[in-house]
């Protein structure tokens, strides 16, 4: 449903030269939940903006459905309005002077050919009720709380009918709470109505939650694209790995396991490491491995296939307590359950299962 081929955008000035996207490609299924996702800077809204044709690439062609929007080879460029498409950004852009139904009756009083009133009226409050805003089509938009102006937002981008809807941290202006119980809402009304998603976000949370599918960027580029289990689990990188969620990491050699069958240990600062063997990890090889806290276990020491540890600190978290451990010529974190009883200076055992270890590419 949306093709991006080798995008590239540049930005020159008297300042210097950006090179904001460096050969972004993209295939989003249709009905897909795609998200782009990475820090501040890294290229992901100007990826959007060329998508909706706000934004001219350098070079790279882009296609939505079977139409081609862009192609720099070949000088082609549709413009926005011409793009079958919903945009919903950070600031909600709605009109502040103008009613709810207005504000959603818009996109459509643009349209041509031109649409009657009373099918204005009837897709206004198609919209209004699928973002749960019956009822307030009379109320000014700026007497909407903060989540009502987000979903009219959205009511707006959908009113189109476009089967493509672009997201630029649409929830970034929502408290913390609302942001957290409008994310499952949003995602299960864009499935709802089957439409094909690119929503960019700098919160990790929200790509795991939210997509199907998660491009991280960094430095305008993908480094790694996966569904949001596959990526938190198999992290390609130390970059995604720490930018999705927190990691511990250690470096060493790949060693062959005890009956020869292949590689599945790792001499590191923590010990001996094993991992669930890949197969294009070869033996000898200097690699680094990642272990999320939750997958670090503690045990009463001297417990068999368990480290000797010794606990440095804790913080508790409501939920968890953070454990930071001494464990060979190193230290590991460990998120446990607060009811686990642990002290400073306590003697415990440390284990690690070879699935939950990561080998990162870089
Ligand atoms: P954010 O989440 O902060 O918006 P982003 O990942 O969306 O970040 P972009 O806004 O796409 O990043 O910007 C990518 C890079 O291009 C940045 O270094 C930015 O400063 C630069 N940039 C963006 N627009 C322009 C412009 N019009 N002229 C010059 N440089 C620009």
């Amino acid at each position: 449903m949306i093709s991006i081929e080798d995008l590239r955008v540049r930005y020159e000035s008297d300042r210097g030269v950006v090179d904001a996207v460096r050969g972004v490609s993209i295939s989003v299924d249709a009905g897909e939940f795609y998200t782009l996702l990475g820090p501040s800077g890294c290229g992901k809204t100007t990826t959007l903006r060329c998508l909706a044709g706000l934004e001219r690439p350098t070079s790279g062609r882009i296609s939505i459905g079977n139409t081609v929007v862009h192609d720099s080879d070949r000088g082609l460029a549709v413009p926005t309005h011409k793009r079958d498409i919903g945009m919903v950004f950070q600031s909600y852009a709605i009109w502040p002077h103008l009613t709810v139904f207005e504000n959603v009756a818009f996109p459509l009083r643009e349209m041509r050919p031109r649409i009657d009133e009373a099918q204005i009226v009837s897709r206004v409050g198609k919209a209004l009720e699928l973002v749960q805003l019956s009822g307030y089509e009379s109320r000014p938009a700026p007497f909407l709380s903060g989540g009502q102006q987000q979903r009219l937002a959205l009511a707006r981008a959908i009113v189109r009918e476009a089967t493509v809807v672009l997201f630029d941290e649409p929830l970034s202006n929502l408290d913390a709470k609302l942001r957290a119980e409008t994310r499952l809402e949003l995602r299960n009304l864009v499935k709802r109505l089957g439409m094909t998603a690119l929503y960019v976000t700098h919160d990790q949370t929200e790509a795991l939650t939210m997509a199907d599918r998660v491009a991280v960027m960094r430095d305008g580029e993908i480094v790694q694209e996966a569904s949001p289990v596959e990526i938190y689990k198999h992290p390609n990188s130390r970059f995604v790995a720490s930018f999705i969620g927190q990691c511990n990491f250690a470096s060493g050699k790949v060693g062959a396991i005890a009956n020869g069958a292949g590689p599945g240990r790792i001499e590191t600062e923590w010990g001996q490491i094993r991992f669930a063997s890949p197969s294009d990890v070869p033996v000898g090889k200097d690699v680094t491995i990642a272990v999320r806290p939750e997958n670090v276990t503690l045990v009463s020491h001297g417990s068999e296939d368990a480290a000797a540890g010794e606990v440095l600190e804790t913080v508790f978290l409501g939920d968890s307590v953070e454990c930071r451990v001494r464990l060979g010529n190193s230290d590991i974190v460990a998120r446990v359950h607060p009811n686990q009883p642990l002290g400073v200076g306590d003697k415990i055992g440390v284990v690690v299962r070879p699935d939950d270890v990561a080998i990162l590419k870089a």
